[in-house]
């Protein structure tokens, strides 16, 4: 057991629907072994600029269902200065902060394994993003939410698609991971997949929109997640229209709508249970690691292992899988 009397707890980078269950789950946890809570608004750039507030178990009431997160977000430049980083161990002490849980993303994971080297600060790390391409966990926060918002939104197209015999490209949130356009597209019968990982020439995707419409199909849907390697949704409707001038071709980017809404049963039982442990490790005298979820387990990983090993491989099985339901 350590001797720790108070935690504060941050969200930091990209939002995600469920944070705000994890950080339910950490005060209350907290709270529930007598120890102390302060939350820090906007992340990095809130510990610097002493933006703290003393919680309690009511400060996280009703909170459960909503999306985004009660303690803002921000990026914060100043916190990747040795200054910068200064000020927050300072204004952490002044606070009587002993150890801190950071949710984020992997830009979260590694401003925490750097103040935790400087100033051997405790620093439990949970993953909060709707990208789900974090090692050490098979799942993060936000991502089912998120696919589910993007499966309900591809379907409400397909029934527009399906009335006027039409092309559509509908971009997806996913600059460097291609989990939720593979996942939401099959999950929502897409015709073809474009992701970061993969690279789909044109004309192969041409073949393949060709292949559909000799099958009489009557609409079309590609998913082209933001990061793929051929410029996103609109270049790429653009490129396939000079094929197909004679299909009605639409373009939809769905934005920023993928990231907000009140998190699905999943998201807010996953991060209920990271909440949870992230403090029991803390209490444990467990330090500077990920929460993680493998296998129906809560498992950690030592921050220097998640935040440098290969973290996303493309389900391939998957893929294959998508391209066989698209016949
Ligand atoms: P995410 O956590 O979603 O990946 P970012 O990459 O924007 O989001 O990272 C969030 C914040 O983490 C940054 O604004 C910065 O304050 C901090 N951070 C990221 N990388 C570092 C680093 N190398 N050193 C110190 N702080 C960092």
């Amino acid at each position: 057991m350590t001797s720790i009397k108070r935690i504060g707890v941050l969200t930091s980078g990209g939002d995600a629907p469920g944070m705000n269950a994890a950080i339910r789950a950490v005060v209350r946890t907290a709270i529930y072994h007598h120890i102390e809570v302060t939350g820090i608004y906007r992340g990095y750039e809130g510990l610097i600029e002493n933006d703290l507030f003393v919680m309690d178990s009511r400060s996280v009431s009703s909170i459960l269902t909503q999306g985004g997160t009660i303690l803002k977000s921000a990026r914060c430049p100043e916190f990747r200065t040795k200054e910068g980083r200064a000020t927050a161990y300072k204004n952490l002490k002044d606070a009587n902060i002993d150890a801190l849980v950071t949710i984020g993303g992997d830009g979260t994971f590694t401003g925490a394994e750097v103040f935790s080297d400087e100033y051997d600060i405790p620093v439990m790390c949970i993953p909060g993003t709707i990208d789900n391409d974090l090692f050490g966990t098979d799942y993060t926060i936000g991502y089912d939410t998120a696919n589910n918002t993007v499966i309900e939104a591809i379907d409400k197209i397909r029934d527009t698609a399906a009335s006027h015999s039409r092309l559509f490209f509908v971009e997806v949130m996913g600059r460097d991971s291609g989990c939720i356009a593979l996942n939401a597209g099959v999950a929502a019968g897409a015709e073809a997949i474009l992701m970061p990982e993969k690279d789909t020439a044109i004309d192969e995707l041409i073949q393949m929109l060709e292949e559909g419409m000799d099958k009489n199909k009557s609409s079309m849907i590609v998913i082209v997640a933001e990061g793929e390697k051929n410029g996103g949704a609109y270049h790429v409707a653009k490129r396939v229209k000079e094929k197909f001038d004679f299909f009605d071709t639409k373009v939809s980017i769905l934005g920023h709508l993928q990231r907000g809404g009140s998190p699905s049963s999943f998201d807010r039982i996953l991060a209920t249970r990271m909440g949870y442990h992230a403090v029991k490790e803390l209490l444990k005298g467990n330090s500077k690691s990920t929460i993680g979820f493998k296998g129906n387990q809560i498992v950690t990983t030592p921050l220097h292992v998640a935040l440098h090993s290969d973290v996303f491989k493309l389900d391939e099985e998957l893929l294959e899988i998508s391209k066989v339901m698209s016949i």
